[in-house]
């Protein structure tokens, strides 16, 4: 075990005061650092330092937030290693994903800085004179979960920069030190108290969704802990984007090239051992071709080497942690229990390390357990369909409504059922893919709001509408 980390609030380490925890390496289950929680009153302290801070940062000049949110990405560039070995150590992930997790970190950062905040006129008529502008709404409070978590601390982050909004950090408890680390770079481009961050994790996520101070919180995480954040902000009527949790259907159309589609979809499946909220988690296949599907993605699944993040040749991490572990375990079992045929996997490899191998499980439907709920794990359900209508239906059936996606080489028909699927993104012949020009958000129980473009961007502030009579 290595040294206690500190949080930064106001520019200075701080120790918290709250609970001691240990980050844990998921790929070892050995403690990686000790850390201690934040108290209520050390919220208060980054709170303040963040409102304090406000007061000048709302009032640089685009152009000077701009350079300096390159000089961060410079940062971020400069110490990439240092990121990515970190994010393999609490995350688990592959040290080349790690790598593009930073990739990406920086490169955002740099779009949003280059961003322009529209001010259109509205009406200039013999009447009166309309415009509007876009206000800072003051202290925004970003809380993340543990699968992305540079980089979604980075999608919270920057965007608030821009629009001159000033920051809390809160990263997840299982997965903090990279944020720690991202925040100690920004500060040594930023002014104090510009970002702050604080660890902790209910006690002082509550505390900052019912905080009198914090204007907006932007939260990305399970849906259970956005239905607790909305009701806890409903006291100040605080601003909200939530992204939360996903059950992303994918429907194959009859008579698909597979060679030409299972390498893609299982990518999207798998991609961060599938712990990404936007990736392909339920698969609907025509009955016809449901073998052929089976065994494609198995014998995908098959080559991957599962191991620890840090050997290069690893393709496959660990689960970040053991709850999640557990529920994927639980997931499948359930699925064998009820008729479920595991194609391929279904099992945890021993030794130390939460790993789980890539698992398809075929002959489950909706009403499984795994069909039903979101696994964010390393399990595939392949689900038989027998007509598009079926398919449809199926896909929509469940209170999520994240993404989705249509493969197949008929455009116009994968076109046409992307129009009835319930949900705020749809890919056609591929998933998973964010972009930081183009909105994403969940629609039914995955969300509330958008990141990301310039639509994105507004959600950081307030539209002041100035109308003049003539
Ligand atoms: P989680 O909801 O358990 O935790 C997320 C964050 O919320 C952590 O920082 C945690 O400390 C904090 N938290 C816990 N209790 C809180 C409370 N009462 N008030 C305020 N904050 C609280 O989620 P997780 O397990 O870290 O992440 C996995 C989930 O996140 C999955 O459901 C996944 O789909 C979702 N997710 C969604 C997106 C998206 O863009 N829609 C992206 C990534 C992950």
């Amino acid at each position: 075990m290595t040294t206690q980390r500190s949080m930064l609030i106001d520019g200075s380490p701080v120790i918290g005061t709250g609970d001691a925890f240990s980050v844990i390496n998921p790929a070892t289950e050995d403690a990686i650092c000790q850390c201690n929680m934040a108290s209520v009153e050390q919220l208060d302290q980054a709170v303040s330092a963040a409102r304090r801070a406000f007061a000048t940062w709302r009032q640089t000049p685009d152009a000077e937030r701009c350079r300096l949110m390159h000089r961060i990405a410079d940062r971020l560039e400069e110490n990439a290693d240092e990121l990515a070995g970190i994010i393999v150590q609490e995350q688990g992930k592959p040290l080349a994903l790690a790598q593009m997790e930073v990739g990406a970190a920086a490169a955002w950062t740099r779009y949003n800085a280059d961003l322009e905040i529209p001010e259109p006129l509205l009406e200039d008529s013999d009447s009166r004179h309309v415009s509007a502008c876009r206000k800072p709404l003051g202290v925004v409070a970003s809380i993340t979960p543990w699968n992305w978590p540079l980089m979604i601390a980075v999608w919270h982050i920057m965007p608030a920069l821009r629009t001159g909004n000033t920051v809390v950090s809160k990263p997840s408890g299982l997965t903090p030190l990279n944020t720690l680390r991202l925040v100690e770079l920004i500060n040594e481009v930023l002014p104090s108290g510009v970002v702050n961050v604080v660890m902790g994790e209910a006690e002082i996520g509550s505390a900052i969704s019912a905080h009198e101070d914090i204007d907006k919180v932007i939260f990305t995480g399970s849906t259970s802990t956005g239905q607790h954040i909305m009701a806890n902000a409903s006291g100040t009527l605080k601003r909200l984007t939530l992204e939360l949790g996903g059950n992303d259907a994918a429907i194959v159309l009859p008579d698909t090239d597979l060679d030409a589609v299972a390498e893609r979809i299982f990518d999207t499946v798998f991609i961060n051992m599938g712990q990404t909220c936007s990736a392909l988690k339920r698969l609907y296949v025509h009955e016809g071709q449901y073998e052929a599907m089976c065994s494609r993605l198995a014998e995908l699944a098959e080559r991957q080497k599962v191991g620890d993040g840090f050997a290069p040749d690893t393709t496959f991490g660990p689960v970040q942690n053991a709850d999640q572990h557990r529920l994927v375990s639980a997931l499948v079992e359930d699925a064998r229990a009820h008729g479920g045929r595991i194609v391929c996997g279904g099992e945890a490899p021993h030794g130390p390390g939460y790993f789980y191998s890539p698992t398809i499980v075929a002959d489950v439907s909706n009403g499984h357990r795994l069909v039903d709920e979101e696994q964010f794990g390393p399990v595939l359900p392949v689900v038989a369909y027998r007509d598009l209508e079926h398919a449809v239906s199926m896909a929509n059936d469940g209170a999520f409504g994240l993404g989705g996606s249509v493969w197949g080489a008929d455009l116009e028909l994968a076109n046409h059922l992307a129009t009835q699927l319930e949900c705020g993104t749809v890919w056609i012949n591929n998933h998973a893919e964010v972009l930081p020009n183009i909105p994403f958000g969940g629609s039914k129980m995955s969300g509330v709001g958008v990141e990301f473009g310039l639509e994105g961007l507004l959600e950081y502030t307030q539209l002041q509408v100035i109308n003049s009579r003539k």
